[in-house]
């Protein structure tokens, strides 16, 4: 069987890794904002007697600067071994993407050009004359619409025929062409396009440092030709040209409504007047739905471990195991595990799917674009509030996203302050204690839209937050200044519903709920020894609780709090509960779930209003779960920084409460 290497390249949000994933079955994450594919996904596929290894490569608007997502790129284009290159180009925004399909020309003989999403440019009345792109080109050009499967196969087709062509040739301004030919002369033999290594060398790139076929010395003298700036500008220059006069040649817009359409949308959603309560109120509507609809599934879970757990201690004395084991596994390690179940699922099944359907509309990137100003003040990268968006839903993937950043001393900001975002993990006992001290319980929908709305002021509450510390990060251990960016405002596109649920649900949900789930049963293992072992009439828990009350008490809570958020380190879902079995002095978590006689629980142990605000204050304030803590570990590749991220939000918490502490003496 003859096998082919396959790179898939493409700009950002062309749907590349739609091609992948039809191409080779496997499921790569899809979604409307740049910088998802950061690492290179590979699979395999075969076609009639054609065995392909097909590298989906991270999406990069050009070869020629060197973001983080370019660099891996332009490293594998270069320097891997591979036979063909698919350039996946957008059909509604053509031109953008011949830019990458030229330079890649530049580089590499053997192109063959997909033209995507072609059934969005024929809904927006766009047409393209691909036969014409191919003889301008001198290479395959297949138009796809990837999502219905359309044109692959004529894609394979000519993958597997692809010949090497010509090098495209630029033809670059005077100057630079007489540069060049004298500089091409002076090239060993390489496997590379001459033309196009010798503007690598003008621009002044390293990545041919390594390699020992180039005499450096009798390079030198042309390297350091007095113009090299301007050259960049000018190589950039000529390559939009050229873009453009090929987009000329091959497009024809029926209509101008689209861009009409989606100009004016984006004037609405990006203007500072507009844009910013729209956000707000997107933000607000999510966590209404969430909160109101999210009470019901999880009281029916409660209600279905139950059951299970009846069965399942009888199933254990039928075997007759002793009864401190049943009660270990059942009460200590069962009842957390599905605690963790009941608690989080339900709102996390709601608002992944609520977030995703956002991000497949093209809605994230446009809120970015509204915070990239004030992140600039703080002199951060405005990608950051792409992060944050992520860590809304859990801080380690919050962290991990931190990727798209290029700026390492950005890159840690966006780590470090990403813990003030609130998780679904911290959501639940959050959304409960407004409910016992901040509202009257009830389940009527006023009751909810408050809720939501004060969920929605503890989040602006962490996103100041994280303006404040990344301004004062900046000004000190993590000096320097803002890097910029291009962040694309990609089209709006109609989301799939069908696949953002099963997406959301499979690539996050699960996962989520399956690292809380981890961490959970060895967590309820640990806290049924503390509260079971006892010595002399006090257990464990209540002696460490008993250590912990003095500065409990002088910040505003009290030791059992402290104790319970600390506990709570693996699985920020279980603090709730491990507080209610520390007050009842029980032996294993309880099921509660009724708010009114969880309120009088608390209230019989000195809670009042300010201490559920300083428990608000803390739960948005401490230190990160240990996933998150592992990942900034493995993200930043240093403890220290791991350490840094774990002391700094608990100061803050601490810092916080101890002030409303002090404040209501004053008042
Ligand atoms: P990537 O960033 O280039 O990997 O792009 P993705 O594969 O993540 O796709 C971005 C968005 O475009 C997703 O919402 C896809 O569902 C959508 N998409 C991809 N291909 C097509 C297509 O052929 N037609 C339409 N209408 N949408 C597509």
């Amino acid at each position: 069987m003859q096998t082919r290497k396959v790179a898939l390249i493409g700009n950002p949000n062309v749907g590349k890794s739609t091609v992948f994933n039809a191409l080779t079955g496997l499921h790569q994450h899809t979604g409307n904002w740049p910088g998802k594919t950061v690492e290179n996904a590979y699979g395999e596929c075969h076609y009639k007697d054609t065995l392909l290894t097909i590298y989906d490569l991270p999406g990069t608007y050009s070869l020629i600067s060197h973001s983080y997502e370019e660099k891996v790129a332009s490293d594998f284009i270069c320097f891997e071994q591979y036979d063909v290159a698919i350039v996946v180009c957008d059909a509604v925004c053509l031109e953008r993407s011949l830019n990458l399909v030229l330079q890649t020309m530049e580089i590499l003989p053997n192109v063959v050009v997909c033209v995507n999403l072609m059934d969005e440019a024929e809904k927006k009345r766009i047409h393209i004359d691909l036969d014409k792109l191919s003889n301008l080109l001198k290479v395959p050009v297949i138009g796809t619409s990837a999502r219905s499967n359309e044109g692959l196969d004529r894609l394979l087709e000519e993958v597997i025929s692809c010949q090497n062509h010509s090098y495209y040739s630029i033809s670059y301004p005077l100057y630079l062409e007489n540069i060049i030919s004298v500089l091409t002369t002076k090239l060993p033999d390489m496997s590379y396009n001459s033309r196009w290594v010798s503007l690598k060398l003008l621009e002044g790139d390293q990545i041919f440092d390594s390699l020992p076929v180039l005499n450096k010395e009798e390079l030198q003298p042309f390297l350091n030709y007095p113009r090299k700036v301007f050259q960049m500008d000018d190589v950039v220059a000529t390559l939009l040209q050229e873009s453009k006069n090929i987009s000329k040649e091959v497009i024809k817009y029926e209509s101008k409504d689209y861009e009409s359409k989606m100009r004016k949308w984006d004037r609405i959603l990006t203007r500072k007047a507009t844009g910013i309560p729209i956000m707000l109120l997107l933000l607000f509507g999510i966590l209404w739905i969430t909160i109101r609809f999210s009470n019901i599934p999880s009281s029916m879970l409660f209600d279905l471990f139950h059951f299970l757990e009846i069965k399942l201690v009888s199933i254990f004395k039928i075997l007759s195991i002793p009864s401190w084991l049943t009660s270990l596994l059942v009460e200590g390690v069962y009842r957390t595990l599905t605690w963790v179940v009941s608690v989080m699922l339900p709102p996390m099944a709601i608002f992944f799917p609520l977030f995703t359907l956002l991000e497949d509309l093209g809605v994230l990137p446009r809120i970015a674009f509204n915070l990239d100003y004030p992140f600039e003040k703080c002199k951060a990268c405005g990608k950051q509030s792409l992060t944050m968006c992520m860590g809304l839903g859990c801080n380690a993937v919050g962290v991990m996203g931190a990727r798209i950043i290029d700026s390492k001393r950005e890159r840690l900001l966006a780590i470090l302050t990403n813990v003030f975002m609130p998780c679904n993990g911290r959501f639940p006992a959050i959304i409960s204690m407004i409910s016992m001290f901040m509202i009257s319980i009830s389940s009527s929908v006023l009751s909810s839209l408050i809720s939501a709305f004060v969920l929605t002021c503890v989040i602006l509450l962490g996103i100041f937050m994280t303006f404040l510390i990344s301004f004062l990060l900046s000004k000190t251990i993590l000096k320097g200044y803002p890097s910029s960016f291009t962040l694309e405002l990609p089209p709006y596109r109609k989301p799939q519903i069908g696949k953002v649920i099963v997406r959301s649900i499979f690539d996050r949900t699960l996962f989520v709920l399956g690292r809380a789930i981890l961490v959970a049963a060895p967590a309820g293992f640990l806290i049924w020894i503390l509260a079971n072992v006892m010595i002399g009439e006090s257990s464990l828990i209540t002696i460490l609780a008993r250590y912990l009350n003095p500065f409990g008490m002088m910040i505003g809570l009290d030791g059992m709090i402290l104790l319970a958020f600390l506990l709570g380190f693996p699985a920020n879902e279980i603090v709730l509960p491990i507080l209610m079995l520390g007050y009842l002095s029980l032996g294993s978590m309880t099921e509660m779930n009724d708010l009114v006689l969880m309120k009088n629980v608390l209230v019989s142990h000195g809670w009042t209003f300010l201490t559920a605000l300083n428990f608000i204050l803390l739960c948005l304030f401490h230190f990160p779960c240990s996933t998150t803590i592992l990942t900034i570990k493995k993200e930043t590749n240093s403890w220290k920084w791991a350490m840094f991220a774990f002391i700094l939000p608990t100061c803050i918490g601490i810092i916080l409460c101890f002030c409303t502490h002090f404040l209501s003496f004053l008042f």
